[in-house]
């Protein structure tokens, strides 16, 4: 993607006699009209513009009226003053990797700010690990996980709290909350960051934590891009371990896979020693494609023929790390980790992979997908926030009612418990008001021609949902209206607002969350 960027650079001239109306389609602005110092910056040529008007999801479309490649952040700075200066200020997308599903990073005749292209202006140092005293990595926004995980394990550190997926820009997983497996122990990313360098929507650059400019850093963690670009993060590290001990336990029964999941997750805090550095679940839906692949190939017919007799077979993953000073009693700690749990007895499988292997697990599916084709594929992905009090009403509602029975299924399906003690109520991140919470994915990959199946079944879930009083968070949201975005922030809407008019007041941040615009 940034060399396509890059070798569009040369067409900017191209662009520089077409006038466009603005947002409100009433005040034409032309790029004649910018600072010299952000012409050659702004590209306007065919092929860039359609890159940035698509993403992950490949299900909204925007035209943007030029992408902005940054060469540094004074540049951001600039751009954003420079709209705020017309009588009717364009609106400006920061784009990490696009991997959004529903057009968050976009803005129709706007302008996307190609964020990676700050790492020319790194020059390498996009990340700095300091390992002295409590150690913590400083990291551009635009910077992938993966990278981070490479740069610290070279001083035999690592972050603590991960996504599933790797190839997310630090920014664009901050903005939301970033979850996995760990955000039971650790909480999500955003509970992990110590401090951020972030452009306003007013144009300043100002550097925020709890303690200084707080407002500001609570407002952007998990604030939707609403706020400010964020150009750096002080990233908390812990110890890496090396290697980690992967099992997979199989479940017919869903009070039991729950109750189990949620001792696991009790166990932090009371007993270190055995507890889990991370759990989370997934379902086999007896649906094609049954894929079983990640089992061991003998053990595949079983493990099939347990789904055709149940229907849903829930799965809880879970991993304990380990190194060269603890290999000594993980065994023993693995046994009694899983000691007492329910699953169907024999249906545990165990790996035993490095602790890289085991975080970066879903590049070797994207590898898989993308060379048959099945990567650029729309994705109508819904994520949900389910309170503990009601996970049991909705396997009945939804995973039984309606992804079993309507058969239209052809993706993954993701449900683990995290801790709300773990998530820091200032931020603008929301969750159910219940301890114990679950995140549940529907990850559908499908053909152009499903998506509108797909998108009927996930209304159909919020319908359920609404209906039964489940009184569910989006996560990764994809509201409509206004009343849809002020029920998902309840009693944060209105200091939402209050922030949004604080440091974004003519409202030109992020347009693709479809909140103010
Ligand atoms: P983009 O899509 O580029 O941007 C997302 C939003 O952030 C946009 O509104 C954009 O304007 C804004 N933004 C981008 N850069 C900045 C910046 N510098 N400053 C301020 N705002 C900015 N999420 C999880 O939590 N856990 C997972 O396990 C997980 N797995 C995933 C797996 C896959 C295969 C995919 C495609 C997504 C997954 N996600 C997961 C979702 C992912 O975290 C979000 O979609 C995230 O926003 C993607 O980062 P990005 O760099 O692509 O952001």
């Amino acid at each position: 993607m940034a060399s396509y960027f890059r070798f569009s650079k040369a067409l900017v001239m191209l662009g520089l006699t077409f006038v466009v109306l603005t947002q409100a389609q009433s005040q034409p602005w032309s790029l004649l009209q910018a600072p010299k110092d952000l012409t050659l910056k702004l590209i306007r040529d065919p092929v860039t513009l359609s890159l940035a008007s698509t993403d992950f999801g490949h299900i909204v479309h925007d035209n943007p009226f030029a992408i902005f490649s940054p060469s540094s952040i004074s540049d951001i700075s600039l751009l954003i003053n420079f709209s705020n200066s017309l009588p009717i200020p364009f609106t400006i997308a920061p784009r990490g990797q696009a991997h959004s599903v529903n057009g968050q990073a976009m803005t129709n005749d706007g302008v996307v700010v190609n964020m990676t292209e700050l790492n020319g202006f790194r020059n390498g140092s996009g990340i700095v690990v300091v390992s002295d005293g409590t150690p913590y990595a400083d990291v551009g926004g635009e910077q992938i996980w993966i990278d981070v995980l490479h740069a610290t394990l070279e001083h035999g550190l690592t972050p603590l709290s991960w996504t599933d997926y790797l190839f997310l820009s630090v920014a664009g997983t901050l903005s939301n909350a970033g979850i996995s497996g760990q955000s039971f122990r650790f909480g999500p990313q955003i509970s992990n960051v110590h401090q951020l360098d972030v452009v306003t929507g007013k144009g300043d650059l100002v550097t925020c934590s709890s303690e200084n400019n707080s407002e500001l850093f609570y407002a952007v963690l998990g604030g939707l891009g609403q706020f400010g670009i964020i150009t750096r993060a002080r990233i908390a590290l812990g110890p890496a371990p090396t290697r980690v001990k992967w099992l997979r336990l199989l479940y017919n029964n869903f009070s039991a896979f729950s109750a189990d999941q949620e001792h696991l997750i009790s166990l932090n805090g009371r007993n270190e020693t055995i507890a889990a550095d991370y759990v989370e679940g997934f379902l086999l839906l007896n649906q094609p494609p049954l894929d079983l692949s990640s089992f061991p190939a003998p053990d595949q017919p079983r493990i099939s023929s347990l789904v055709t007799q149940y229907g849903i077979i829930y799965i809880i993953e879970l991993v304990k790390y380990y190194d060269n000073s603890t290999q000594e009693h993980i065994e023993e700690e693995v046994e009694l980790l899983v000691e007492g749990l329910k699953f169907v007895p024999t249906f545990m499988f165990e790996k035993d992979v490095s602790y890289e292997e085991f975080l970066n697990r879903v590049h070797s599916d994207e590898l898989f997908l993308r060379s048959q084709g099945l990567w650029d594929v729309p994705h109508p992905w819904i994520n949900l926030f389910v309170p503990g009090s009601r996970i049991s009403d909705f396997n009945e509602g939804v995973f039984k009612g309606i992804i079993l029975k309507q058969n239209i299924t052809a993706g993954i399906a993701i449900i683990y418990p995290m801790n709300r003690s773990k998530w820091n109520d200032k931020m603008s991140a929301v969750t159910p008001n219940e301890d114990v919470f679950y995140a549940v994915s529907l990850l559908h990959a499908t053909g152009f021609d499903k998506v509108e199946e797909f998108q009927a079944q996930n209304q159909q879930i919020l319908d359920f949902c609404e209906d039964a009083g489940i009184e569910i968070k989006q996560y990764l949201p994809q509201n409509k209206t206004r009343k849809e975005w002020m029920k998902q922030f309840g009693s944060k809407w209105k200091i939402f607002q209050e922030r949004k008019t604080q440091f974004d007041p003519n409202r030109i941040l992020s347009p693709g969350q479809r909140i103010f615009n």
